[in-house]
């Protein structure tokens, strides 16, 4: 939208030129069809991990009765890891008491 109200403007003007641009825009059938067709992103595939614990998932899930999760799934076997976290974390990735659980329960985890 941006740049063809600006290329509009390179050629001609009048009061209200952006306006009318964004009119005919929010009218027109084929411009909708293709503002909703954004270009497609490029698939990126993980390589399957060679042993477990090699790669982890993480997120965070809930809030489940006020409490949140910390769920970590190995990658190669699919094992789930899930921590209870005492408090909401807005600000944190990484939750380091859930961190060294689970190093004291594989010692080595590779981020
Ligand atoms: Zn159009």
């Amino acid at each position: 939208m941006v740049k063809m109200k600006g290329l509009s403007r390179g050629f001609v003007w009048w009061p209200n030129i952006d306006k009318d641009t964004e009119g005919a825009v929010r009218n027109c059938e084929e411009c909708q069809e293709l503002a909703n067709n954004p270009a497609c992103a490029p698939l990126h595939r993980w390589e399957y991990p060679s042993f477990p614990w090699q790669r982890l998932h993480i997120d965070f899930a809930g809030p489940v009765q006020g409490k949140m999760l910390m769920v970590v799934i190995d990658a190669h076997s699919k094992w789930p890891e899930i921590f209870l976290l005492k408090k909401l974390l807005a600000r944190y990735t990484i939750c380091l008491p859930a961190w060294d659980s689970l190093t004291k329960l594989y010692q080595t985890v590779h981020i």
